[in-house]
């Protein structure tokens, strides 16, 4: 017999579409999958045999102090002894999870979040509480009342969140930091997307950065900036929460693998990073902005969205509330397009399923044209259309 809180795993709808936008001539706005001609083959010349061998369940101590230091840049106070290295920062979700999650342990959450944290904090039992996200951040009233019910943890995604693209201005950060302060409610911010600015006017400082009283855990990720297929991440924790997160990780992986910290430290220490984040947000605005006027000519009128100012995704409202995005998405399939659902990314009813989420960074531009065009031929012919 398996353990009982396997039935609460669901499998993740986006790994099944992924899976269908693998079949060759596919059209996929579906992940989050960086544009591969950004993804060079390391240089694996000079890497030391020690990178072979068991490591610190912490990570390198070199990449520790220079995640410290970006850190601190970015207005966190921390040191090195806070940073834990991760096999993705998706670990650091499971970990938290199973650090703060007991059977009906309430978890506080944007709506709609990132699928995969819901994934797992639904599969340790979490009763997710939810907080509507606005256009600048979460509904304050009922993120307070929500506070009110006592949850171990907020799990937020400030910066160009997955899936909306939405970014928190600076009056919600201070406001949610402020909440969370009074009533001591931990704060697990995720940050994948920080780098990925395309509209340097909006406020980036970690809400982490803003807390005097409440406990925190911040998550950072390579993937999004390197590759995802490294699987370098990390956490930064207050100090209270480290050693719990660190006998986690020992007993869930012991550590990281040390060869792709090794190529991620290089990366950081030698190779012109800061060009090569410049060349990303350059690749990556224009795609932005061709979805946004391909969305424009094709699906005016019959959707609406706000265009993100960072991030990975658009978040797509049909004007038609009546049709639900999960009866499209065969037809979609079917025609050699993949987009994601909305209503998947809602920890509870009621969620929006005429919505969906469309990523742009994958997609060369013939591409994008095209598989705009689908979406908009599908819902002009969907009933509602
Ligand atoms: N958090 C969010 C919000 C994400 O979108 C992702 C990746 N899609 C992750 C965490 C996990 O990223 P990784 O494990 O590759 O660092």
């Amino acid at each position: 017999m398996v353990s009982r809180r396997v039935e609460r795993l669901t499998s993740s709808l986006i790994r099944d579409v992924l899976a269908a936008a693998q079949r060759p001539g596919m059209i996929s706005f579906a992940g989050g999958l960086p544009a591969s001609e950004t993804l060079q083959l390391p240089d694996f010349a000079g890497v030391p045999a020690s990178v072979l061998q068991y490591g610190p369940s912490e990570g390198e101590p070199a990449l520790r102090d220079a995640v410290a230091e970006q850190a601190r840049q970015m207005g966190l106070r921390c040191d090195a002894s806070q940073v834990l290295i991760l096999t993705g920062s998706q670990q650091g979700i499971d970990l938290v999870a199973k650090l703060m999650i007991d059977p009906g342990t309430p978890v506080l959450l944007e709506a709609p979040t990132y699928l995969a944290a819901l994934q797992s904090f639904h599969f340790f039992g979490a009763d997710c509480l939810a907080t509507p996200l606005e256009a600048n951040g979460p509904d304050l009233v009922q993120f307070r009342a929500q506070l009110a019910r006592r949850p171990a943890f907020s799990y937020l995604i400030p910066t160009f969140q997955n899936p909306s693209g939405r970014c928190y201005d600076r009056a919600h950060r201070d406001a949610v930091a402020a909440e969370l302060d009074a009533a001591q409610v931990m704060l697990v911010e995720d940050d994948p997307y920080r780098e990925l600015v395309y509209d340097p006017s909006c406020d980036r400082t970690p809400i982490c950065a803003r807390l005097e009283r409440a406990p925190w855990v911040y998550l950072g990720t390579f993937s999004k900036t390197l590759a995802p297929g490294l699987r370098v991440g990390y956490l930064i924790a207050s100090p209270e929460l480290f050693p719990l997160l660190l006998r986690l990780k020992q007993a869930s992986d012991l550590h990281s693998n040390r060869l792709g910290q090794w190529l991620v430290l290089r990366q950081l220490e030698q190779g012109d990073y800061p060009g090569h984040l410049a060349r990303l947000r350059a690749l990556y605005r224009d795609r932005r902005d061709q979805m946004h006027a391909a969305l424009s000519a094709e699906l005016g009128g019959l959707a609406h969205w706000q265009c993100p100012p960072g991030g990975l995704f658009f978040w797509l409202q049909l004007n038609h509330e009546g049709v639900d995005t999960r009866t499209l998405l065969p037809k979609a399939l079917e025609r050699g397009l993949a987009f994601m659902p909305g209503e998947p990314f809602f920890p509870a009813a009621p969620a929006a399923a005429s919505a969906m989420r469309l990523n742009f960074s994958h997609s060369d531009p013939a591409s994008l044209q095209r598989g705009m065009a689908l979406l908009g031929q599908l819902l002009r012919e969907s009933p509602a259309g």
